[in-house]
């Protein structure tokens, strides 16, 4: 890989219509054991690379927004390619649009993104063994204490550029 590739991120959808670049690191890697994520993932946890929505480019084709119920009450936008229909980010109400929540099973190497933090596990999945070297909290946690001091502070510009 080149400098450049070792700090970026490529994915995009199955039919390779939707094709994006994550231009450095995320914030901070979630994976979800809620039930909400299961039933949306059809399977037992969502995992989701947070990241200032100017840090995601599109590099080929679209996406289709369609809103989906959360537990919140408040809604999730869920960025779809309009081909194959595969989810490829969400914007959720609490971080609104600043914030894309980009699945981590849509990149080209989703190796390099494991999860920061397990949330939720008040409803993992019993056959999920989770690692004992990783935090994990029952359902929420306190961005303060988990994330790194450089998330933090891009945290901060991102909302005082937007405030
Ligand atoms: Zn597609
Ligand atoms: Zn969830």
């Amino acid at each position: 890989m080149t400098t450049r590739a070792r700090r970026t991120f490529d994915g995009g959808c199955t039919c390779r219509h939707v094709r994006y670049r994550m231009t450095s690191r995320p914030l901070f890697v979630h994976c979800c054991h809620c039930r909400w994520c299961q039933r949306e993932s059809g399977a037992s946890f969502a995992l989701n690379a947070m990241i200032e929505a100017d840090r995601v480019k599109l590099l080929h084709g679209d996406v289709e927004v369609v809103v989906t119920p959360t537990a919140s009450g408040r809604g999730q936008k869920i960025s779809r390619c309009p081909a194959c229909r595969i989810a490829v980010w969400s914007n959720y109400a609490g971080g609104g649009d600043l914030v894309r929540f980009v699945r981590v099973g849509t990149l080209d190497l989703p190796d390099r993104l494991p999860p920061d933090i397990h949330i939720f596990t008040v409803s993992k999945q019993p056959w999920v063994v989770l690692p004992a070297d990783t935090p994990a909290v029952s359902e929420y946690y306190d961005r303060a204490r988990y994330w790194p001091r450089t998330s933090l502070a891009r945290r901060e510009r991102l909302l005082a550029e937007h405030g």
